[in-house]
Formats: structure tokens, sequence, C-alpha cells
């Protein structure tokens, strides 16, 4: 099964519009203006969080540390936007600045940790980019899904701790929100919102730096599945820099890719997934060296998002 793999897709001309005000209530609300969002009462946004999910729930709650309530965003947690509105898609921050984010995706599917049962694979968790990022002090932002966090706590929180990494979420098993995308079994529509506020749910109990941010597994999504995360008051962020590091065999093509395309306000997109981008550790330090030669800095998604 080919997971995690992203490939160009045209942009979003709503991303760009929404890049330069990803936070904050007032401004979704200007950049979604064209969107007629459901109405939700002020006081039932602020009180009583999103509405139940769709899908069924009870029997796959997961286990562990959660609570049996969708989350509730805290206004003041990166990403919030307003409940029961369509979520922006975010590409990029503004151009302007020296700011750009790098972000690294935590996939995990059945099918990943099935491979880990079997001892066919020995690692989704690439240490060697954790490390490199904490003895460098460089900010990064974490894309989790749920299945991930379960099987490496530890390191989630050993990521929640660290004051220069934010989280956001990632869906809970990397399943596809639309159909065909790269071969990913599909979540079912009336799952989604809990597919989602469930991974939420995952992550949380770790603190650190929460986000509402949230990335659709191969970038996927239509006006479905956007619709289905209106409960939830996140942003969606896609990303503009698409490192190519799922399955690669050499660390040149992801450093080309990368510092040929990065601009101030850029969003980069790579995996801490180990066995399935196995050469992204290798690559790194020169994305650092080049981004510096540049004149760029690796900030958390929420300052890139919100640079002025
Ligand atoms: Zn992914």
């Amino acid at each position: 099964m080919i997971t995690g793999v992203i490939r160009p897709r045209p942009r979003s001309l709503l991303g760009v519009l929404v890049a330069a005000a990803a936070i904050g209530v007032a401004a979704s609300a200007v950049a979604l203006s064209s969107t007629p969002a459901p109405r939700v009462s002020p006081a039932v946004a602020a009180t009583a969080g999103p509405a139940a999910p769709a899908g069924p729930t009870g029997a796959t709650e997961p286990s562990g540390p959660a609570t049996s309530m969708p989350s509730v965003p805290a206004a003041s947690v990166p990403g919030t936007t307003r409940v029961g509105t369509r979520p922006p898609v975010v590409d990029h921050g503004p151009r302007t600045g020296n700011r750009v984010a790098l972000t690294f995706d935590a996939d995990m599917t059945d099918g990943m940790l099935q491979n880990l049962r079997a001892g066919r694979v020995k690692s989704y968790a690439n240490l060697r980019i954790v490390d490199l990022l904490e003895r460098e002090q460089v900010p990064a932002t974490f894309f989790l899904t749920g299945k991930w966090v379960e099987r490496y706590p530890e390191l989630t929180r050993r990521l929640a701790d660290n004051p220069r990494f934010e989280l956001a979420n990632h869906t809970y098993g990397h399943a596809a929100f639309t159909g065909d995308c790269y071969d990913l079994p599909r979540v079912r529509a009336n799952a989604m919102t809990d597919d989602v506020a469930r991974t939420f749910r995952a992550i949380e109990p770790y603190g650190g730096r929460q986000t509402r941010y949230f990335r659709f597994p191969g970038l996927c999504h239509d006006a479905a599945a956007l619709a289905a995360l209106a409960p939830l008051g996140v942003t969606v962020v896609d990303g503009d820099v698409v490192s190519g590091d799922p399955f690669a065999t050499a660390w040149q093509p992801i450093v080309r890719a990368v510092l040929d395309n990065v601009r101030p306000g850029s969003v980069v997109i790579m995996h801490v997934t180990e066995a399935n981008a196995a050469m992204t550790d290798e690559a790194l330090p020169y994305i650092l060296a080049g981004l510096r030669e540049r004149g760029l800095v690796p900030a958390m998604l929420s300052e890139v998002l919100a640079a002025t």
C-alpha cells in the first residue's frame, strides 16, 4: 500500500487569500465571505462546542486518555476558526519577511501497524529528525495521526514537551477523505467529522503547543470533506513546497525540491515516518543549510501564517 505520497496539485485560489489571515475569527470570516456558512449561535459555539459528529460513536471510541466529547477549540489556539463554518484552506503564509514552516507528517495506517507487528518494518518514527531539530533548536510543526500517537506515546510526549514544536492533526488512521487518493482506503462520509475529532482527542492530552491545524492525507479534499470539518473549528493546511520525501531513495532530490521552491512564507511538507521516508533525515541538514544561505528562518506554522 502506498501511504503518504504527495503529488503537486493545482493551487487553491482561496488558499492564498486565507493564508494571510489564517488565525482569528474575523480574518477567516472575511476570507470565507463568498462561502455561505451554516449559522451557529455564538453562545452555542463558545459554550457547547462542535455538534456531535455524525459518525458512529461508542464502539469505535479510542482507548487511552481521551474525553468522550469532541474537543472544543479555545480561541487562543492557533488555527482556530469559527465552529460551523467551512474551514479555510491554507497553502502558505505572507510572502514577506523571512520565515518558513517546516512541517512533518506522521502517517499511520492499519497496514503500517501490521508491518510493525510482523517485524517487516522497524520504525515509522524517525528519531534522527527529532534529534537534529532539537540539537539545532529548529522550530517545526508535526501533523500527527491518532494511530501514530497511540503507537509512539513517548515520542509524542517528547514532541509536546518541546516549546519549539507545534502539534497538528493528520486524521486518525490516514484514510482518504475523497475518492481517488493514492489508493488509500476511504473514510465514510458520515465518519469524517468523528475521525478528525477523535484525533484531536488523542493529541490533546499531551499538552504542549496544540493547534487546530489539520492536513488531509495526500492533501486530498473536496467540498464535502471540508464541510465535514465545519463543526471542528479548524484551519486546513496543505503547503506550497512538496519535498517528495515519501519512498525517496536518495536525499539529493528532496533537498533540491525544497530549496528550488522555498520562499518567504512557505510551508514545506516532509515526513517523520522513517521506513516510508527514509532519506528525510539525511536531507534535513542540507535543507537547513540552504535555508540559512537564502536568509530564510524556520518558524512554527502559527508564526509563519501570522507573519506580517
Ligand atoms: Zn500523510
